[in-house]
């Protein structure tokens, strides 16, 4: 029972993968840098992706998936900055899939874009197996979810491109050490690069948009 299980869950992620693969040739022959921002409910990640649409809209053409449990929320915020929305709506799944990605794609003039943001579902685990197509797949991860969260949800953080650790402003209220998450961060991935952010300092958040940019020239 247990092995026909495990092979389904195999021929589901392949299916995916294959999936994942066509959307990120779409990407690519549209010229459209794609990133993944996962992360758990209330980590920061709307805000992170609000900060950098504020700070490159100006410059490039930028849409946005937004498949976080409370789509239509989020993707009402992104509206308003007046970027190319799309909630793609996941229904009970608690993550994305290069099936849904596929669909928000199909409802974007993919020539008129040169950067997507598609913002996961708020969780650290089944993310990680569903590859979208997207170019670069970011963690974010706040001090207010403890400072044991980053060894508690290994994989997402071995297999992603950039890890934020965001909130540091209430470290101290929410008693977590910000620098122990980025040692422990390192430990499971040595070679990713770590940004730790707060909405109110300015400078690390122009870190994260400068770390995006570095990918645009
Ligand atoms: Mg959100
Ligand atoms: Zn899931």
């Amino acid at each position: 029972m247990l092995m026909h299980v495990v092979n389904i869950n195999k021929d589901v992620l392949k299916a995916n993968n294959e999936l994942a693969y066509s959307n990120r040739k779409l990407l690519v022959k549209n010229r459209i840098f794609a990133m993944n921002i996962m992360g758990a409910i209330g980590s920061g990640k709307t805000t992170l992706i609000e900060e950098a649409i504020n700070s490159l809209k100006e410059r490039y053409r930028i849409a946005v998936i937004a498949g976080d449990v409370v789509a239509q929320m989020d993707a009402s915020r992104f509206e308003k900055l007046g970027v190319r929305t799309v909630a793609a709506n996941t229904g009970r799944e608690c993550h994305l899939d290069a099936k849904l990605v596929e669909r928000s794609l199909a409802n974007i003039d993919l020539e008129d874009i040169d950067i997507l943001f598609i913002e996961n579902v708020g969780n650290l685990i089944c993310p990680v197996d569903y590859k979208l197509g997207e170019h670069l797949r970011v963690v974010v991860v706040s001090v207010s979810e403890g400072d044991d969260t980053v060894l508690k949800h290994p994989m997402i953080f071995r297999t992603s491109d950039l890890a934020i650790v965001n909130k540091v402003d209430i470290s101290e209220a929410v008693s977590a050490d910000p620098s122990k998450m980025k040692a422990d961060i390192e430990q499971l991935n040595p070679s990713i690069p770590i940004l730790l952010t707060s909405i109110n300092d300015r400078i690390s958040i122009d870190r994260w948009i400068e770390y995006i940019e570095s990918y645009l020239k």
